[in-house]
């Protein structure tokens, strides 16, 4: 049986990345405080290296590898984020990685990956099909494959933001955290509830294709079709045979929420204009759910803006004004 991850794996995790994750900084909001009645921080992971907070996971994963692995090299799948983070933490850590997309991953995140100096494979629509090309060269060269989301090492790493949060707002009552695979709810909520067990957790994803709600909603890990979406690195199921990540955000979280691709432009450009904050669109969900009024009571808040890859040119048009739609495109 696997062990349960716990507050000190998640302490531990804080120690080995230290010197190779950023502090980020805990902003305030003073539009959304405004607006929303209740003191509105911003925890500012679009500063993070690599431009989002999947670096603090993939470089817990890839320092915690034994001397023989390192040597063989890990292999990752990812729609983007992951993949510029576990390149990056490789190459400091001077391990071989190779990265596997599917075809729908926006090319500036292809580009991105490359220049952090991985070997890129691209294959199949969906991370599913990405993932054979993974399993061969697990099998045929004996690399680790180190997954975006659902192992210990990684769901501990992302935990250090909910300690750095908690440390710099002890007095948050609510966290609104981005959700996926869930590997960075199921970390900041099992930290932030360790320290206070009366804080409240919010995960939010995009109404276009989230896997992880389905699955809650279905009992168990369900597919999903993978939709265009402004929400991109929200994008991709949670595994059939998850070990992790569903039992912790069943347990953990205490709403969810979804928002559509209206609200999710209004939040990227809320950020922009307000908060002068690049942001992408999957780190821009908790800002697009507090404006959309779907936060019921949501007292001392912390957002957490969890990234800011995000294509220039489509940030350029939705600031401008313009409604955008991925799926008429
Ligand atoms: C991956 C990602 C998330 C969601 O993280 P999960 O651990 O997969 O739930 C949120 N925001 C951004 C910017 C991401 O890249």
């Amino acid at each position: 049986m696997k062990e349960p991850i716990t507050l000190g794996d998640v302490l531990s995790a804080r120690k080995t990345i230290s010197g190779h994750v950023i502090h980020t900084p805990l902003r305030p909001s003073a539009s959304l405080t405004d607006r929303i009645g209740s003191p509105v921080w911003l925890k500012c992971e679009q500063h993070q290296y690599t431009g989002s907070f999947k670096l603090r996971g993939a470089a817990n994963a890839v320092l915690k590898l034994s001397p023989e692995q390192k040597q063989k090299g890990v292999v990752g799948v990812s729609t983007g984020n992951y993949g510029r983070a576990l390149a990056y933490a490789a190459r400091n850590a001077g391990v071989r990685a190779v990265i596997c997309m599917s075809e729908l991953v926006p090319k500036n995140k292809v580009d991105g990956i490359r220049a952090q100096g991985a070997e890129i494979c691209i294959s199949g629509t969906s991370q599913d099909e990405a993932q054979k090309e993974v399993d061969r060269l697990v099998a045929e060269q004996g690399m680790t494959m180190l997954p975006p989301f659902d192992h210990a090492d990684i769901i501990a790493g992302q935990g250090t933001l909910g300690l750095e949060v908690l440390e710099q707002l002890p007095e948050a009552n609510t966290l609104l955290v981005p959700l996926s695979g869930g590997g960075l709810l199921a970390g900041v909520a099992l930290t932030a509830k360790s320290i206070n067990p009366a804080i409240r957790v919010v995960g939010i994803s995009m109404e276009r294709g989230c896997a992880m709600i389905t699955s809650l909603q279905e009992g168990k890990p369900t597919a999903v079709k993978e939709l265009p979406t402004l929400a991109d690195s929200l994008g991709g199921g949670i595994g059939e045979n998850n070990q992790y990540t569903f039992d912790m955000c069943a347990d953990l979280a205490d709403d969810f929420v979804l928002v559509n691709e209206a609200q999710i432009a209004d939040g990227i450009r809320a950020a922009y204009h307000d908060d002068q904050q690049v942001i992408e669109g999957s780190g821009a969900v908790g800002i697009a759910a507090l404006r959309a009024g779907l936060i019921d009571n949501p007292g001392t808040t912390v957002v957490l803006t969890t990234g800011c890859n995000i294509d220039m040119s489509l940030h350029k048009r939705i600031i401008g004004g313009e409604d955008v739609d991925l799926m008429a495109e």
